[in-house]
């Protein structure tokens, strides 16, 4: 389907397509490392997947499992699961992210969706739930049921990636309040 691409990339497609005109056609690397909110949320990460590996969120009997970097021979994509529980028939993704704005969107759904075919794929469990952890100034945690229809759309999602790299075109995208703090906001027209 897509000539391997990332997780990463499809979720950044879905929060603009243009991202992967920029990136993945003409090769422009986003300078996304020098934002602080950026930087905040990998911190944040990585205390809960590397460092604080016993501390577990009690939806699912099993084993912790933190970094576990997939690929799907079946769709040709890659990504990484930064926590989940492993129980005896089942898998709970869980997601951290440094906000306090409570959504479950498009970008959030493609990235559940994937890392779900990945791990089905991979470690041969069903994953039915994720739990997103949404936390800054306070803690929320939002369950997700992970649908057929989210794995679906979110699969489209990476075709549409695809799609823009093989034809090199520049897709369509409306300006609007994601552009502020866009990186590519200089060169967009
Ligand atoms: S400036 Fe707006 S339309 Fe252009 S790439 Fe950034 S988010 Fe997308």
């Amino acid at each position: 389907m897509s000539n391997c691409l990332s997780v990463t990339n499809a979720v950044e497609h879905a929060f603009c397509p243009r991202f992967t005109y920029f990136q993945l056609v003409l090769g422009i690397e986003q300078r996304e490392g020098k934002r602080g909110t950026v930087q905040s949320g990998r911190a944040f990460h990585s205390r809960h997947s590397t460092t604080n590996k016993t501390y577990k969120i009690k939806r699912l009997d099993g084993i912790k499992q933190t970094e576990l970097l997939l690929y799907s021979k079946k769709y040709s994509f890659s990504g990484k699961i930064d926590e989940a529980i492993e129980g005896e028939d089942q898998m709970l993704i869980i997601e951290r992210k440094y906000s306090d704005y409570i959504i479950v969107g498009l970008t959030l759904k493609t990235q559940l969706g994937l890392l779900a075919i990945l791990a089905e794929e991979n470690i041969g469990k069903k994953v039915n739930q994720a739990i997103v952890v949404f936390d800054k100034k306070g803690r929320v945690e939002v369950q997700v049921n992970i649908t057929e229809k989210i794995k679906q759309n979110a699969l489209l999602m990476l075709q549409k990636t695809s799609h823009i790299i093989e034809t090199g075109r520049m897709p369509y995208s409306k300006h609007d309040n994601r552009c502020l703090n866009c990186c590519y906001r200089k060169i967009c027209p």
